[in-house]
């Protein structure tokens, strides 16, 4: 019994009966449906009124005797008249046929009065087989019940079977023959069949397992109900139904490639998919359904993110290698006290640069800078004084150059520079420059009461010299007649230039302007 109200077939009978018989007992209740009782009081009457008429004209000759055989006869004739009876209003009693008395109720017994001109004379009484009494209270319409009864009794036995033969037909999962769906079943990519409404009518094993919804609850049911969000991770927002690719498909009739799209349970699981979907036509080629294909790049997206994290990690590493690699080039090849380069790093820079003035013809001064008497200094005014008069020359020397220049802490308290496509005059002007602002010590951090001056020796590169050490040399060697002509002046040394006296050695000079 209970397997019989479970079952829906049963109970979706029972509804549709349910409405029927509703149906029919407001119709019958507001009359719609026709009276047979009605009908048969109706036709009784006027049977009555006939037979009324036929008895006057035999009453008024007076002929008793053809009244009682006419009564007679239509009682035997008619299985529906009980009795009948011609009552005069002045003799009371006349010949009759059937029970005595005319009885029954008002709806079983006509009475018809019979006229003489214009007095009554008499009357025709006639009883009729009683009619039945309604069932059900109200309804004075036993044909409504009997029709009730009649729908309830047929519709139990023929709901149930024309449903069981309805049913299936709406079924969407039998638009799809069994074998077509096996065959998608085996495919790894998700399908959807979609019909031209976007109901799904397939969804194969890939799609449901991706999802994560039986394919029992995914058929009927719009493919754009489903939770779609856009793929690109962050934003959650649901895509509005009319941009997914089914829908676009459906109203362009254009097929639509690489859809990314995501599709999310609650606020945790997601699944990314590339989708693909291509119309269906019919002969007279209207699309009438789409079929899509989602492609799960879940997992290709969670390693392409791990990946990138990687990426990230190793590109801060690298980051951090190359500043830490930098830090030591500097320290390598720097000086620590002053930032100039140092003597070694210094060499192999100035091979580069001798390389590319060979290479381009151009010219190369180098410039030996001493501090005079700078061991005064130190014994003066303490190590610490002299290690800032250095740094104040270094920096003072840094100012005056170009970036492009190389300047080396050469020894103690002695510079080595580099000035690249300069000529000797425009060397010199530097150079000039420099012994000035160290004269002035303009930004110097120690008592102003302390003299700074520096000697220049400069050269220049030739390709009759050998090597860069006589480069340097020949500039140590202009530094050295500096020195021992007075200190703080620029002298060059030039070849070819070893015959005036002045300049015996190739030495050229130049006074300072100004004296410390
Ligand atoms: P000149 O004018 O002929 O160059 O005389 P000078 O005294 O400058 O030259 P000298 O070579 O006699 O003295 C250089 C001194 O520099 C000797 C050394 O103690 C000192 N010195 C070398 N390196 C440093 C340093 O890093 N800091 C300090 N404070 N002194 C240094
Ligand atoms: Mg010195
Ligand atoms: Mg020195």
């Amino acid at each position: 019994m209970k397997k019989l109200l479970l079952n829906p077939i049963f109970r979706v009978s029972v509804g549709l009966l349910t409405l029927t018989v509703s149906m029919l007992l407001m119709g019958g209740w507001l009359g719609l449906v026709p009276d047979a009782t009605e009908a048969q009081f109706e036709s009784r009457r006027k049977f009555s009124e006939s037979l009324a008429v036929q008895l006057s004209s035999l009453a008024a000759s007076g002929d008793s005797h053809h009244i009682g055989t006419t009564l007679e006869a239509v009682v035997s004739r008619n299985p529906d008249v009980l009795a009948a009876r011609f009552r005069s209003d002045s003799s009371g009693s006349e010949p009759g046929s059937g029970d005595n008395e005319v009885e029954g109720t008002a709806r079983d017994k006509v009475i018809v009065p019979v006229f003489w001109g214009d007095r009554q004379w008499g009357s025709v009484e006639v009883r009729f087989t009683p009619t039945s009494a309604s069932w059900l209270p109200g309804f004075a319409n036993n044909t409504v019940l009997a029709l009730v009864a009649f729908v309830l009794a047929l519709g139990m036995l023929l709901f149930p079977v024309f449903l069981k033969w309805v049913l299936p037909e709406l079924d969407p999962s039998r638009v799809i023959p069994g074998r077509v769906k096996a065959a998608f079943d085996t495919l790894a990519e998700g399908i959807l069949i979609l019909d031209e409404q976007g109901d799904i009518m397939l969804a194969n094993n890939a799609f449901t397992r991706s999802v994560s919804i039986t394919g029992a609850n995914l058929l009927g049911k719009k493919a754009s109900s489903l939770n779609w969000i856009n793929s690109d991770g962050e934003n959650r927002q649901l895509i509005p139904k009319d941009d997914l690719p089914w829908m676009r498909v459906l109203t362009t009739g254009e097929k639509q490639t690489d859809a990314c799209i995501a599709i999310t349970h609650g606020t945790s699981t997601r699944r990314a998919f590339a989708v693909n979907c291509t119309p269906i036509h019919d002969d007279k080629h209207s699309v009438r359904g789409v079929i899509a294909t989602f492609d799960d790049l879940t997992e290709l997206q969670e390693k392409n993110a791990q990946l990138n994290e990687t990426l990230i990690d190793l590109q801060k590493s690298k980051a951090a290698v190359d500043q830490k690699s930098k830090e030591l080039e500097f320290l390598a090849t720097r000086d620590p006290m002053t930032g100039c380069l140092n003597r070694r790093a210094f060499n192999e820079s100035l091979d580069d640069r001798i390389g590319l003035a060979r290479k381009h013809n151009h010219n190369l001064v180098c410039m030996m800078v001493d501090i005079d008497h700078f061991k005064r200094i130190n014994d003066n005014y303490g190590h610490a004084v002299g290690d800032n008069v250095i740094k104040f020359v270094a920096d003072t020397i840094q100012a005056k150059i170009r970036p492009i220049d190389l300047l080396a802490r050469y020894g103690g308290e002695e510079f080595c520079l580099v000035l690249d496509d300069l000529d000797l005059e425009d060397a010199r002007d530097i150079a000039e420059r420099i012994r000035l602002a160290v004269m002035d010590g303009d930004s110097c951090t120690f008592a102003s009461t302390i003299k700074v001056t520096c000697s220049f020796g400069l050269s220049v590169w030739s390709s009759k010299l050998a090597d860069k050490e006589e480069l340097v040399n020949n500039a140590d060697k202009a530094l050295y007649r500096a020195k021992e002509s007075g200190r703080n002046r620029v002298l060059a040394w030039e070849e070819g230039n070893t015959s005036s006296s002045a300049r015996s050695e190739g030495i050229i000079g130049a006074q300072p302007t100004r004296e410390s």
